[in-house]
C-alpha cells in the first residue's frame, strides 16, 4: 500500500519545528528517520494531515562527552551510536545493544530519538536508558523540560511525550559496572520476544550491585527491582523474584509464561557471563 496524502515541512531550527507542531495540533507527525513511521503511513495506521521532517534541525545531531557522562542527540543514527568510541567508553551498554537492532539498511536511517519516542516495548534502546539511568530533555511550546527515562516510557507506543514536544536529547551518566545484554529473537535482526539490558557491578565472585532492564516481556521497558536486590542472596532468588518484577504479556511469539520463563533464562545466562569474565 502507499501512504495517504500528507503535506511536508522541512524546518531549519528547532523553534520553526515546534511552531509548527503547535499550529496543527495532534494532526502533524514528526519525521526523524522513518524507519517505524513510513511503515505505518503506508499500512494507513496512522493519516497525519503534516509530516514535519526534523532531519535539518542540527541541534539534535551529535555525541557528547559531557562531565559524568554523555550526551546523545535525538538525531543520532543507530549506526552513529553504534560506532562512536565514546558511547563504547562511557556507556558500553548501548556499543552492545546496537547491533541487535534490525539490519544495517535501517540502523543508517533509523535514530536513537525516533527509537525512544516511538516506545515499542520489544526495542532495545528504551531498555537501554532506563538501565543507565538516563534524563531526557525535551523541548516544548512552554520550554524545555527533563523526564527521567524510568519516568518516560508509560505503555505499547505510549511516552511523557506530549503532541506538541520534541525529544532533543538524552543525558546518560557513565555506565557503573560491567555491561549486561542479551535477547532472543526469532532471526538476527528481529525486535526481541525476550530481552535484558543492564549492569552489574562483580567483587570477589559475586554481583555486588546491579541493575535490570527487560524488554519484550511487559508492556515497556521494566526495571526488575526485587531481582536485583536479591541477587546479593543467590541467583536461584532472584530469578524468583521476577515474579514481582515482571507482568509477562503474551504476543503473537509466545505466551506469557513463556516470556516469563524466557526472562528468568536469561538473567541467569547473563549473570553467568558477566561472572566468566570477571573471573
Ligand atoms: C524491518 C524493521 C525491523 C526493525 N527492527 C527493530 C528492532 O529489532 N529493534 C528496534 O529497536 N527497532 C527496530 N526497528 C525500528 C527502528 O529502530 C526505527 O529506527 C525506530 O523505531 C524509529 O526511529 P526513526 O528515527 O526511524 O523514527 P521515525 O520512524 O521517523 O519516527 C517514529 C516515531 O517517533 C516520533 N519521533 C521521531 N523522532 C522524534 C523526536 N526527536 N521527538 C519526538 N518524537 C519523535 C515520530 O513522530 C514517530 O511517531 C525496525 C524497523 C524495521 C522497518
Amino acid at each position: 500500500m502507499k501512504a495517504p496524502p500528507f503535506r511536508y515541512a522541512r524546518p531549519r531550527t528547532l523553534d520553526a519545528a515546534l511552531k509548527l507542531l503547535a499550529d496543527e495540533g495532534d494532526g502533524a507527525r514528526l519525521l526523524a528517520g522513518g524507519q517505524s513511521l513510513v511503515p505505518a503511513l503506508n499500512m494507513r495506521l496512522l493519516e497525519p494531515a503534516l509530516l514535519i521532517d526534523i532531519n535539518g534541525l542540527s541541534e539534535l545531531s551529535g555525541i557528547a562527552e559531557i562531565a559524568g557522562g554523555i550526551c546523545v542527540g535525538a538525531l543520532t543514527r543507530h549506526a552513529a551510536l553504534g560506532a562512536s568510541a565514546i558511547v563504547a567508553r562511557r556507556a558500553p551498554l548501548l556499543t552492545a545493544a546496537v547491533p541487535f537492532i534490525a539490519h544495517e539498511a535501517i540502523r543508517n536511517r533509523g535514530t536513537f530519538g525516533g527509537s525512544l519516542a516511538q516506545a515499542d516495548p520489544a526495542a532495545e534502546l528504551p531498555a537501554c536508558v532506563v538501565a543507565l539511568d538516563a534524563q531526557l530533555e525535551i523541548a516544548g511550546p512552554r520550554g524545555r523540560r527533563r523526564v527521567a527515562a524510568r519516568d518516560f516510557f508509560k505503555g505499547v507506543y505510549e511516552t511523557a511525550l506530549a503532541h506538541d514536544e520534541i525529544l532533543v536529547a538524552a543525558e546518560i551518566p557513565a555506565q557503573r559496572g560491567a555491561t549486561l545484554f542479551l535477547e532472543l529473537a526469532r532471526r538476527q535482526g528481529d525486535y526481541a520476544i525476550a530481552g535484558l539490558a543492564g549492569w552489574a557491578a562483580v567483587q570477589q565472585d559475586r554481583i555486588a550491585e546491579a541493575r535490570l532492564v527487560f524488554f519484550g516481556t511487559d508492556i515497556r521497558a521494566v526495571e526488575a527491582k526485587a531481582a536485583s536486590v536479591a541477587l546479593a542472596t543467590s541467583l536461584d532468588a532472584a530469578v524468583a523474584a521476577l515474579d514481582s518484577d515482571l507482568t509477562p504479556v503474551a504476543d503473537l511469539n509466545a505466551s506469557a509464561a513463556m516470556k516469563r520463563h524466557l526472562a528468568g533464562a536469561l538473567l541467569r545466562r547473563a549473570c553467568a557471563a558477566a561472572l566468566t569474565r570477571a573471573a
